[in-house]
C-alpha cells in the first residue's frame, strides 16, 4: 500500500483571506479522495510532530526559536507573503514530522512509498529564514533524519516544483551526500536555479538545476527529467528518493504554470518509481509543495497517488 500521511492540524496554518497557500488545499484533495473511494485504497497515517532537534537538523535554534515566539504572540509576517499565525509553529512541526512519520514505517519495511499531504510547504526556507510560504525545509530535515538515524549514506531529492528549491539548495550546496535535482521555470520566482549554480567544495557536481522557459511543452520536460534520471541519478545510486512534489508546473496554476497536463504527474511519478526500484526497493517519500489551482489540485495528487500505488 501507499502511505498517505494527513491530519487536520495541517489545516491550522491559517495564511489569511486570499492567500493562494490555503488550508482549502488539503480539504478539497481530502474530500475528493474519500469521494472517489481512493481514500479507501490508501493507509492512512497521522503524522507526528518533528522534534526541535529534528528540525535542529538543518535549521538553527535561534530561528526555530523565532518562528515559536511569533506564533505566540499572535502571528506575524517572515516576507510580504509568508505569514506565521497562531497554530503555524505547531502545524510546522506537524508538516516537517509527516515525512518522518512515513521514512519510520517504510524503513520497518511495512510500506514502500508515501506522499505527505501536508503543509505549510517547506523548499524554500533556507536553513536561517523562512520565505515563498516555507517556514522549515521539510524535504531537507526528512533527508538529514534518513542519514542520522537511520545510516543511509545518499539520498536523493527531486524537485519538479515550478519554482526553484533555493532553501534545498542551500542546505546542501556542499554536501556531496545530497544530491539535489530540481526543474523548474526561469526566470521565476526566487531567482536562483542557474545551471551554474551545481555546488560548491566537495558538493560541486551534486547540485542539478534545470531552468526552464515558460514556454517548455510536456513533452521537452519529460524527456529532460527521464534524461537527467537516467544518467545523473543512476551514476549517483540513491539510497532513499524524496520527491518535492510540487503541483504548480500544471498548464493553469494561478501562480506557476509549466504547460503540464494532469496525467503528466502519474507518468513522472512512474520514472522516478523506476529509479527508485533499480536503486533502493522502491523507496520513496514524497512531499507537497506548491500546487495552487484549487479545482485541479486533487486531480493531479490523485494522478501521482494512482501512480505511487501500483508498486
Ligand atoms: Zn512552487
Amino acid at each position: 500500500m501507499t502511505l498517505l500521511i494527513y491530519d487536520d492540524i495541517l489545516l491550522q496554518h491559517d495564511t489569511g483571506f486570499g492567500h493562494p497557500e490555503n488550508a482549502r488545499r488539503l480539504e478539497n484533495t481530502v474530500r475528493y479522495l474519500k469521494e472517489n473511494k481512493l481514500w479507501e485504497h490508501l493507509r492512512i497515517a497521522r503524522p507526528r510532530a518533528a522534534s526541535v532537534k529534528e528540525i535542529g537538523l538543518v535549521h538553527p535554534q535561534t530561528y526555530i526559536e523565532t518562528i515559536n515566539q511569533i506564533a505566540e504572540t499572535g502571528g506575524g509576517w517572515l516576507d510580504s507573503d509568508t505569514v506565521v499565525s497562531r497554530a503555524s509553529y505547531n502545524a510546522a512541526l506537524h508538516s516537517a514530522g509527516a515525512p518522518l512519520t512515513a521514512i519510520d514505517l517504510i524503513m520497518k519495511g511495512e510500506e514502500k512509498n508515501a506522499f505527505c499531504l501536508a503543509r505549510p510547504p517547506g523548499h524554500h526556507a533556507t536553513p536561517a529564514r523562512g520565505m515563498g510560504f516555507c517556514l522549515f525545509n521539510n524535504v531537507a530535515i526528512a533527508a538529514k533524519y534518513l542519514q542520522s538515524k537511520y545510516n543511509l549514506e545518499k539520498i536523493l531529492i527531486v524537485d519538479w516544483d515550478v519554482h526553484h528549491g533555493n532553501g534545498t539548495q542551500d542546505a546542501f550546496y556542499n554536501d556531496p551526500t545530497v544530491l539535489y535535482f530540481s526543474m523548474h521555470r526561469y526566470p521565476f520566482y526566487p531567482g536562483s536555479g542557474r545551471k551554474e549554480e551545481d555546488g560548491q567544495g566537495k558538493g560541486k557536481g551534486f547540485n542539478i538545476n534545470v531552468p526552464l522557459s515558460f514556454d517548455t511543452m510536456p513533452e521537452r520536460y519529460i524527456e529532460i527529467f527521464t534524461d537527467v534520471i537516467e544518467q545523473r541519478v543512476n551514476q549517483f545510486v540513491p539510497e532513499f528518493i524524496i520527491i518535492s512534489a510540487g503541483f504548480d508546473i500544471y498548464k493553469k496554476d494561478p501562480i506557476g504554470g509549466l504547460n503540464m497536463e494532469i496525467k503528466d504527474f502519474g507518468t513522472l511519478t512512474e520514472i522516478v518509481m523506476k529509479s527508485a526500484e533499480r536503486h533502493c526497493n522502491g523507496r520513496i517519500v514524497s512531499c507537497l509543495e506548491g500546487g495552487y489551482r484549487l479545482s485541479v489540485l486533487p486531480l493531479c495528487i490523485e494522478a501521482h497517488l494512482k501512480a505511487l500505488l501500483q508498486v
